[in-house]
């Protein structure tokens, strides 16, 4: 027999088997059990979290001669040819590659005749929001008036790109993200199935690594195991197929950025590299480590939301026992900066290098010159880096009153690095006292702020601080929209913040609040205050 992957092999067959959406199962099945099935229904949700799988479930049960509690019988007629991909009422549509008009009407021309067998024409139609306007028009008519026997199934991963008229039309329903612990019961079901012989925390890594999408999980395992057919799928193995990196090394790294330690920091990066593993992974596996500390630290029950074996738990705890919560806490910031900066540089290591010295600060005396100079050229290329940044960005908010020699300046690429400070410091001397104030002391006002406030301050990707383009006001620039909107919607966050910022500071310091879906544009619209305040920092430190 020829080898079917796993994902497809146990594709559920029965609502029973739908894992993590019971919200959905129920009222798709009572529908079936009560005959009341509507004509447009619309799937959303992130990749892998089983929208296909209950489409082809809720497909079979509606057409099915003999339907058990809401269940596709698997016996008749329907639902034989339709598990073996033959039934003709059962349409599947990719939108990603069928999305032009003449594709529409073909669908459209066909709906004009009643099935010759079975009850409906259930037209599945995968990647919805792939279709053109002129698919969407078409459809619209159809999906105004249906015949008796017709039904659709729109599925989605970006339901806002799907018209409001197709919207209204439709039946939604949104598909949760699947949590660690069921993608992982259902793993572990799956081996035991399949006779694979796994360690518990080998398939703990894997449900995590899925990260919601219950078909990622699968296709993961199915990856490990192919890789080490017939052995033992442990822990260690996974991490080595999946190229992912042992907490141990995150745990050393940590332990030579605490030291200040650059040589030992760098080494530990040096062996990920040498081992294959990819950076900017590494990057976002550490941050998630940094947020394991963090709650370990400070949350009572943390090991409900961490997803770590009782022994990765201890050595967590016993690591977040001896290190200061702000530490941790300007870690995860300088971090995820880094990672965000990586999707546009190409030199993932020089950022990373940079940002370990920027942690670490060596103190001058100590030692051996190459590690001068290798600190040296890394701080000589950062200043670079910062210096292009700051050329990019300088349209967007550098003050136009340039003199000619910064201009002449400007185009010199070796001397940039000086125009960009003298920007830097420009635009700083423009900055209000007190939003200068607030910046600079930003992280100690955040304890004092409640739950929700804090939340939202604490989230990541962070919230950057810039200032509005009248300078007047405090910009906080906010990663999920949800956050954004609820300033919006309940005044009285403003109303905290812009408190705590008075009993703070003594003044008035009126806020403004953005929204910005990715965090890797910030430092091109708005000024970053954070960016300003490590400068004055650094001043601070060379007196
Ligand atoms: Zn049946």
């Amino acid at each position: 027999m020829a080898y079917q992957a796993l994902y497809r092999k146990f594709r559920p067959p029965v609502w029973e088997d739908v894992k993590g959406q019971d919200h959905i199962v129920t009222t798709l099945r009572n529908q079936i059990i009560s005959d009341r099935v509507g004509h447009a229904y619309l799937f959303c949700g992130t990749r892998g979290t089983g929208k296909t799988s209950v489409a082809k479930i809720f497909a079979r049960a509606v057409n099915c001669e003999q339907p058990d509690n809401g269940n596709p019988c698997g016996n008749c007629e329907s639902c034989r040819t339709a598990l073996e991909g033959t039934n003709l009422n059962i349409i599947e549509i990719d939108a990603a590659s069928n999305n032009g008009v003449d594709n529409v009407r073909e669908i459209i021309d066909e709906i004009a005749y009643s099935p010759v067998k079975g009850k409906k024409k259930v037209y599945i139609v995968d990647e919805a929001h792939m279709l053109s306007t002129g698919a969407f028009n078409a459809f619209l008519k159809t999906l105004e008036d249906p015949p008796e026997y017709v039904m659709f199934i729109l599925a989605t991963t970006e339901a806002q790109k799907i018209l409001p008229t197709i919207l209204s039309r439709c039946q939604r329903y949104d598909f949760h993200r699947i949590t660690a612990k069921v993608i992982e019961k259902r793993l572990r079901e799956v081996a035991d199935a399949e006779k694979i012989d796994t360690e518990k925390a080998a398939l703990e890594y894997i449900a995590r690594a899925a990260d919601g999408a219950l078909r990622d999980g699968l296709s993961l395992l199915d990856q490990c195991v192919a890789f080490y057919a017939g052995e033992k799928l442990t822990h260690d193995r996974v991490l080595e197929v999946l190229g992912a990196v042992d907490t141990e090394v995150f745990h050393a790294f940590f332990e030579a950025l605490q030291k200040g330690d650059v040589i030992a920091a760098i080494d530990v990066l040096d062996e990920v590299v040498y081992q294959g593993k990819e950076l900017a992974q590494f990057t976002g596996d550490f941050i998630w480590y940094l947020r394991n500390l963090m709650l370990a630290q400070t949350a009572e029950g943390a090991e409900r939301i961490i997803d770590l074996s009782a022994e990765q738990m201890k050595e967590l705890r016993e690591q977040a026992a001896s290190t200061d919560i702000g530490v941790i806490m300007r870690l995860i910031r300088v971090f995820s900066e880094t990672q965000a900066q990586m999707r546009y540089d190409v030199q993932k290591r020089t950022l990373l290098e940079m940002t370990v010295v920027r942690v670490c600060r060596p103190s001058s005396d100590s030692g051996e010159a190459s590690i001068e100079a290798r600190v040296a050229a890394l701080e000589e290329q950062e200043n670079r880096v910062f210096a292009a940044l700051r050329l990019i960005e300088s349209g967007a908010f550098t003050p136009g009153a340039n003199t000619g020699q910064q201009e002449k300046k400007r185009t010199e690429e070796t001397t940039v690095s000086a125009v960009s400070e003298e920007d830097k410091k420009k635009w700083e001397v423009a900055l209000p006292e007190e939003i200068r104030e607030v910046a600079a002391h930003w992280q100690e006002y955040i304890p004092s702020m409640s739950g929700r406030l804090k939340a939202y301050m604490q989230a990541l990707p962070q919230p950057k601080l810039s200032v509005t383009e009248d300078g007047r006001k405090l910009l906080i620039v906010l990663f999920h929209k949800q956050h954004a909107d609820a300033f919006g919607s309940y005044p009285a966050l403003l109303e905290e913040l812009e408190g705590i910022l008075r009993s703070h500071t003594e003044k008035e310091v009126p806020v403004a609040v953005e929204y910005m879906s990715d965090p890797g544009t910030f430092g091109r619209t708005y000024p970053d205050l954070s960016e300003i305040i490590h400068m004055r920092i650094e001043e601070d430190e060379d007196e």
